[in-house]
């Protein structure tokens, strides 16, 4: 219901066309009438000492206190020697599970028209850890971290989440039989939740397999949950089954009960500032954010405006084939709410 007094959401626009897609957000959201009143945070230009990164401690405090929050991608610029922004929010933020839902956009044609696929991504740990160095000249080696925590927490999300959502598999993509150790033991995990839930069927499927599979029938697949780098890869896969980066949100989920959205692209330098990127992906993390506030209407009502002005085709973004500046796109939904 709405009440009289607005939730408190962190916003950060982020890099690149994080602005431009964040202003679509904001619009669109303010015509539907959603009681969310934003607290805009910025990257900052310095290293805060306190986080070890451009992120200040301030804003990492409000999606501390508001639990909910809306995210524009960040820029890493490569070799650069300081902490990845990303990174640096998921460890700060406990951001366990990374929750990638992915489905054909009905009237958006691409190759598939059956995709329903949700992939849960493990967010803090594997090969992200950030412990790479050179042994010697010529010879380097990175860490890659499976803890027997993480590996649960991520697993019971994904089993909590297929049960609640009416969802019948679970999926965990592995490469078990070269990462005997790693990709082992999160395995193992995974059985050792399945157990707790009969009701879902659990598979594992080896992610070279996985991959295959999901080219060549993505119905075979209903919840997927991995570690890691696995999760960053196939869940740019399943973006493209559908119609590419710019439609596929996802959801951070934190301890606490934080839920930070955001979208799976990146700040697409190539398009930024040019009024073309596609806003659609942002707009859906935010529709995510609604859901896990329990705001339905709203999202519902967003979600709708959204794939009927998709649907219908007069109004697209050029990563959908179409001649539509980012304004005009908005507009176009704040039309169809
Ligand atoms: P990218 O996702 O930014 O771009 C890949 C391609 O997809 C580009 O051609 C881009 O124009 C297109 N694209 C992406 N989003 C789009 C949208 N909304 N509408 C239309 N087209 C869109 O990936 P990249 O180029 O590898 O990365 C650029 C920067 O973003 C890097 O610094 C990277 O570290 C960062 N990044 C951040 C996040 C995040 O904040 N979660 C995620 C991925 C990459």
């Amino acid at each position: 219901s709405s009440a009289s007094t607005p939730i408190r959401a962190t916003l950060f626009p982020g890099d690149g066309i994080g602005p431009e897609i964040a202003e679509s957000v904001k619009q669109i959201f303010l015509a539907a009438e959603v009681p969310i009143e934003w607290e805009e945070h910025y990257v900052g230009t310095e290293i805060d000492p306190r986080t070890q990164s451009f992120l200040t401690w301030e804003s990492l405090e409000s999606v501390r206190r508001n639990k909910v929050g809306l995210k524009g991608p960040m820029a890493t610029p490569i070799g650069k020697g300081h902490r990845s922004l990303n990174l640096a929010l998921r460890k700060e933020l406990n951001l366990y599970a990374n929750v990638r839902p992915c489905y054909s956009l009905p009237g958006y044609k691409t190759r598939y028209d059956d995709v329903d696929l949700i992939t849960i991504r493990e967010n803090t740990e594997g090969e992200y850890s950030g412990l790479e160095h050179q042994v010697v000249r010529g010879v380097v080696e990175s860490l890659k971290i499976i803890t027997r925590q993480a590996s649960l927490r991520v697993a019971e999300y994904a089993f909590h989440y297929a049960k609640a959502h009416g969802r019948e598999r679970v999926s965990a993509i592995h490469k078990a039989n070269i990462m005997q150790k790693t990709d082992g033991l999160f395995l193992k995990c995974c059985r050792e939740v399945a157990e707790k839930y009969p009701e879902i069927t659990y598979e594992e499927v080896v992610i070279d397999n996985c991959c295959m599979m999901l080219v060549k029938n993505p119905a075979l697949f209903d919840v997927l949950v991995m570690p890691n780098l696995y999760g960053d890869i196939i869940s740019d896969l399943c973006a493209g089954l559908i119609g590419g980066l710019g439609l596929t949100p996802s959801c951070n989920i934190g301890g606490g009960g934080i839920a930070l959205a955001e979208a799976v692209h990146g700040s697409a330098p190539d398009i930024a500032g040019k009024n073309l990127a596609n806003p659609t992906a942002l707009l859906l993390s935010g529709v995510t954010m609604l859901r896990h506030l329990d705001l339905h209407d709203k999202a519902d009502r967003i979600q709708n405006a959204i794939l009927n002005t998709i649907a219908e085709g007069k109004y697209r973004t050029a990563d959908l084939g179409g001649k539509s500046k980012t304004s005009e796109f908005t507009q176009a939904i704040i039309d169809h709410l």
